[in-house]
């Protein structure tokens, strides 16, 4: 298994729940690490950028909206394997579908307000990653 970096994003229903601890304490728990982390809050431009893949969705201004409502915590995880293990530690799309124990099943307010975001992919973690992220932040 390959040490690689995954973003991962606390979004504003976890953040305004003061759940950023509790998630962190998932990722640390199966060994990934938090190597770099900042609370932000995006500006309508920076969120429609970072979701741009989806702008031809329904969802897609209402997810813009929902991102922009309060901070996030944008941080980037490494670890083995890191990118599919968040993603499993983070749950299906819909916390309503969501498998026992994941974040999602467990603080994930619906479809959209999904308490967090991680990377797909190598590709879109590295795209990821740089748009939140500069070299100088990164000590691994
Ligand atoms: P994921 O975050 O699981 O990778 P997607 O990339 O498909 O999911 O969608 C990005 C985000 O858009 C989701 O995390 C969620 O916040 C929102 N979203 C996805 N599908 C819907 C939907 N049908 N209605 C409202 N919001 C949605
Ligand atoms: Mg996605």
């Amino acid at each position: 298994m390959a040490i690689e970096r995954t973003l991962s994003i606390i979004k504003p229903d976890a953040v305004r729940q003061n759940l950023t601890g509790q998630i962190n304490s998932r990722f640390e728990d199966v060994g990934l690490r938090i190597i770099a982390q900042r609370r932000l809050s995006l500006s309508r431009q920076q969120a429609e950028g970072f979701y741009a893949v989806h702008k031809e969705r329904s969802f897609f201004r209402d997810l813009c909206d929902f991102m922009c409502s309060g901070p996030i915590v944008v941080q980037i995880l490494e670890g083995n394997n890191a990118i599919a293990r968040n993603r499993e530690l983070m749950g299906t799309t819909n916390p309503a579908n969501a498998g026992e124990g994941t974040i999602r099943k467990d603080f994930g307010e619906s479809v959209e307000a999904n308490s967090v975001h991680g990377s797909d992919s190598p590709e879109t973690a590295d795209s990821e990653i740089a748009y939140f992220f500069s070299v100088i932040d990164i000590t691994g």
